[in-house]
């Protein structure tokens, strides 16, 4: 029997809503297979703030750096309540980074995808959609903006200034080239490579480097793409998409309008991983608008249990059945609010409703 440990972070606003979902369909595979979830749940954003005074808390990264894998809901308050914590501790700053920087989670990978059959879902046009969206944001997550150095301050002619910088190794530029060549391989043979080398010097440096990886992969053919022109195509035709590489501020913007081209962020899950330790978390962020209500689309997050069932407790088959069995809710007419504007056809039902039906 194997056994595995995970940290539950179920976050904040509508976090601990579809982490519950999330975890019935853990209690689904539990029952089927021969594993045993010791589930270990923790403070983590602003609801450990309001408890601890710190939003990643020492008890919490003890729970971590003893979990196998890190199932993490989202964070975050809304832009007034937000103002009400130090910006030193604010969710994303005191919580979000410090978890990717202890456990270099630097490869972040988020599919964008929608069947043919769910084409009513997505504000794009059938004839645009085609065969359906399949695509994958690669997205580097531990460098970049995020994590250069920041200063604020008043300058010498006593104005407010900010300054924040874009820093990248060659070394950190071609491990996630590694990773997102061999997914490459692993699908199309098509990798999209974002960059804006026509402004910023470190696009000139990703793409040196990107080169350098391409011939090791010699079968995958690299298309190049600034960022802005890849936003447009991605609404035009993002049929042309397999995978895409990029840094990750690109990632960031770029992977919610690929929520956006789907019809809902609520169809954003993704992983996170580093060389020793992986978390999973829904793409989007805690939609403060739409917390308490049951409504909230759990698909982030019970997508984001099937990559980890794959990625880190190598059960790709279950992983496969809980893509097809919220498949199957959509299919049977059904979803949540996101999904289920007037006059779309589609019934809708709530988080908790949706839970349950994919767990049947
Ligand atoms: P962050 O900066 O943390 O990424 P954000 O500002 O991008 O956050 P989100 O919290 O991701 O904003 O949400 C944007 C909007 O998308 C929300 O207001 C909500 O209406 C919708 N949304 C996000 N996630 C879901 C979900 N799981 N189900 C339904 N709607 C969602
Ligand atoms: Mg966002």
């Amino acid at each position: 029997m194997k056994h595995y440990k995970i940290a539950v972070l179920a976050g904040d606003g509508i976090g601990p809503e579809i982490t519950q979902e999330a975890i019935k369909v853990l209690k689904v595979v539990e029952e089927r297979n021969d594993v045993t979830f010791e589930l270990m749940p923790a403070l983590f954003g602003a609801c450990a703030y309001f408890a601890t005074g710190d939003a990643f808390p020492q008890e919490t990264i003890a729970i971590c750096d003893q979990a196998d894998a890190i199932l993490k809901g989202p964070i975050g308050l809304s832009h007034e309540e937000s103002k009400k914590i130090p910006v030193d501790k604010q969710p994303e700053r005191g919580a979000l980074l410090p978890l990717r920087r202890r456990y270099n989670t630097y490869a972040n990978f988020r599919p964008v995808s929608l069947p043919k059959a769910l084409a009513h879902f997505s504000p794009l046009k059938p004839e645009v959609i085609g065969e359906g969206i399949d695509l994958i944001m690669v997205r580097e997550l531990v460098g970049g903006l995020y994590f250069g150095e920041k200063e604020m301050g008043v300058n010498a002619q006593g104005l407010r200034y900010v300054r924040e910088t874009l820093e990248y190794d060659e070394a950190q530029i071609r491990r996630i080239m590694h990773q997102a060549f061999k997914l490459a391989m692993k699908r199309r043979k098509l990798l999209h490579n974002i960059h804006k080398s026509n402004v910023l010097k470190s696009s000139v440096l990703w793409n040196e480097v990107m080169e350098e990886v391409a011939k090791e992969y010699p079968e995958v053919k690299v298309v190049n793409y600034l960022v802005d022109a890849a936003a447009t195509a991605l609404c035009l035709n993002p049929a042309q998409f397999d995978v895409m590489v990029m840094e990750n501020m690109f990632g960031d913007i770029l992977s919610d309008q690929g929520g956006g081209i789907l019809g809902s962020l609520g169809l954003m899950p993704s992983a996170c991983l580093g060389d020793d330790k992986a978390y999973y978390e829904p793409s989007h962020g805690s939609a403060p608008d739409i917390a308490g209500k049951n409504i909230a689309n759990p698909y982030s997050m019970i997508g984001s249990v099937a990559m980890m069932l794959e990625n880190s407790f190598d059960m790709a088959d279950e992983a496969k059945n809980v893509w097809a069995a919220m498949q199957g809710v959509f299919a049977d007419g059904f979803s949540t609010a996101d999904l289920s504007k007037p006059g779309s056809g589609v019934k809708m039902i709530s988080t908790v409703e949706f839970g349950d039906k994919v767990v049947e």
